[in-house]
């Protein structure tokens, strides 16, 4: 609590704009922390904010105003929202021997650990569909730069479809139009620096969020 600093003893944060949120916005310099008792004191008119004038409150953590923000937006549409802190992540972690990786994080962070888990994981990356620099970087003869957009398809296949090469599932990074394809794992590990088209087979169109399935042991399954 920027005003009373702890004093109230209420752990319940608010944020409050200085200025109404419509003329002052949501930036950081117009927010404030104040706990529960505090800001109703001080919409109730039953006390004046003790903020020093004029300092600049830019450098509080954005992070420290941020969160309670998202939790009290979240708390009003959610009642049951509870609030964790890294720290009891980390301990309940440790305590019941569970591996660090971010596949653990969320069963550590729900606090459920009489929960069973599911024994695979999925690997999800974003990736964009089209290639969108307009010119290829380097200048050709007489200044012009060369065109970079290339074809949507080649034979048949896109950029990131999910294809089956040898037994092996990955992902189409890079196509040349003679149909060789750079095929890779979704961590770029490569599978094949240049299949041939004829021995790729499609099997999930590319999308925006790429998806690969894998055990808790991180083996790919398919
Ligand atoms: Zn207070
Ligand atoms: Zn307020």
């Amino acid at each position: 609590c920027q005003h009373c600093h702890g004093k109230s003893k209420d752990r319940v944060l608010n944020v409050h704009h200085k200025e109404s949120r419509k003329t002052g916005g949501d930036s950081p310099g117009n927010l404030v922390t104040l706990c529960e008792t505090c800001h109703k004191g001080y919409h109730e008119g039953r006390i004046q904010l003790k903020l020093t004038p004029n300092k600049s409150y830019r450098h509080a953590s954005f992070m420290g105003i941020m969160r309670w923000y998202v939790y009290n937006s979240l708390k009003e549409l959610y009642p049951e929202v509870s609030m964790t802190f890294g720290y009891i992540t980390k301990n309940s972690r440790i305590r019941n021997n569970i591996e660090k990786a971010h596949s653990a994080d969320a069963y550590c962070i729900s606090g459920n650990l009489n929960a069973k888990r599911i024994d695979e994981i999925y690997n999800q990356a974003f990736k964009r569909k089209h290639n969108r620099q307009i010119h290829k970087a380097n200048f050709l003869k007489g200044g012009r730069k060369k065109l970079n957009q290339s074809a949507y398809e080649v034979k048949g296949f896109r950029l990131f479809d999910h294809v089956r090469y040898m037994d092996e599932e990955c992902f189409i990074f890079g196509r040349r139009t003679s149909g060789y394809f750079d095929l890779r794992k979704l961590d770029g590990s490569v599978v094949h620096r240049s299949a041939s088209f004829k021995e790729i087979k499609l099997l999930k169109r590319q999308s925006t969020i790429l998806i690969e399935r894998k055990g808790c042991n991180g083996v790919l399954l398919s």
